[in-house]
């Protein structure tokens, strides 16, 4: 989709204004139920609001559009979205997910795969051949990938993986939380489904948990899905739809803003002599930097990842001396936020003790290096 469209749709939020008050963002309803037709069921209007209700329809349209998919559905939260795509599994069934992934959802699988006898592997999905290995002749449902992935920003070639996917009977899954479909769009690369954590740069100002599946074809699998949701409650609630669409307005402007910023903090970083190493694939040095620069357009994304000299403790003083940087995990809000990854991680983090994970916000470029920096210097 042309970058004007996804412009145009997301400032005018899909809005079909139907209010009869001709108010141009529609009113939040709140009843859970709806009057019935006398015989009982009306299939195509509403009826109880665990299955919908006035209002999803805009957030869900936009974000449908935007990622050029058949289907959309909003969820209480991302991982509500994951893991109803992960029920829709039977037992024996088989996934290949990334080693470099959100490491809630890594934790979950673990219980998950061993309680419901789900076959799981990891694989750094950078070495296709490593996961064409993985896969498991008719039992392998489903390759997950995340890209950039967490926290390393891998650059995961969406092509490639959709091809090896297919040619085994699965379906290619993409959490595309951090490019956002203004970076990248999944399904043009074959994806099957997409995910989001809509906590995250969709809504952009940190103060709603949500999250969506997308789907490539309203297939049997996608129906599955649909039905997790709808009968474990995990629908968004009414009062976080209207401020995702309200948040999702503004996605583009965001993105595009962090994006300049992250670059320039990178490369800033690079040159810095107490960082060892920067994690960003807008940088030419960046092993995935020619795919992201094919799969990723407009920028490389808002989220910098750096480990710097000294260890643990001397990152956990970098952050401790920022004023504009907030000590805190997530990320994609306007605000700008470093955490030390591997303690938000937990004890099975594979995270180096020294790494910041920074998320950009929008905030001046150059406060923002500056803070870091002066942060780094401190305790020279
Ligand atoms: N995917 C990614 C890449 C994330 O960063 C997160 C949360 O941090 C999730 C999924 C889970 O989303 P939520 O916290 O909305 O459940």
């Amino acid at each position: 989709m042309p970058h004007y469209v996804a412009d145009t749709t997301l400032a005018q939020g899909a809005c079909e204004i139907h209010d009869p008050t001709g108010a141009v963002v529609p009113p939040i309803h709140l009843a859970t139920t709806f009057l019935r037709p006398p015989e009982g069921y009306s299939a195509d209007g509403w009826s109880y609001s665990r299955y919908g209700y006035p209002g999803l329809e805009q957030p869900e349209a936009t974000l449908k559009v935007l990622e050029g998919a058949a289907d959309c559905r909003l969820f209480a939260s991302g991982m509500s979205a994951m893991t109803a795509v992960l029920l829709a599994l039977k037992p024996g069934d088989h996934c290949v997910f990334p080693i470099d992934m959100y490491h809630g959802l890594r934790t979950w699988l673990k219980q998950y795969s061993a309680h419901w006898g789900i076959g799981i592997d990891h694989v750094d999905m950078t070495d296709l051949d490593a996961v064409r290995e993985k896969l498991v002749p008719g039992a392998t449902r489903l390759v997950w990938a995340e890209t950039p992935s967490n926290p390393h920003w891998h650059i995961y070639d969406l092509t490639a993986l959709a091809e090896i996917a297919h040619a085994a009977g699965a379906r290619l899954v993409v959490d595309n939380t951090v490019a956002t479909p203004i970076l990248t769009q999944p399904i043009s690369f074959g994806a099957d489904l997409v995910v989001h954590s809509a906590t995250k740069y969709l809504n952009g100002h940190s103060d709603v948990l949500a999250g969506a599946a997308l789907t490539a074809k309203a297939d049997d699998f996608w129906e599955k899905v649909v039905f997790n949701r709808d009968y474990t409650g995990g629908l968004l609630g009414q009062f976080q739809a209207a401020l995702l669409m309200r948040g999702m307005r503004t996605l583009h402007l965001r993105v595009e803003r962090a994006c300049r910023s992250a670059e320039a903090l990178a490369a800033a970083l690079q040159t810095h002599p107490r960082v060892k190493a920067v994690f960003y694939p807008g940088l030419k040095n960046h092993p995935g930097h020619g795919l992201a620069a094919r799969q990723m357009r407009g920028g490389f994304g808002g989220m910098v990842s750096a480990i710097v000299e000294g260890g643990r403790q001397e990152a956990e003083r970098v952050m401790q001396r920022t004023r504009i940087w907030k000590p805190a995990t997530s990320l994609g809000g306007v605000e700008s936020l470093v955490e030390r990854r591997e303690a938000v991680e937990g004890p099975n983090s594979h995270v180096d003790a020294a790494l910041l994970r920074f998320s950009v916000g929008i905030e001046g470029t150059q406060d923002l290096i500056d803070d870091i920096f002066s942060a780094l210097e401190a305790g020279r």
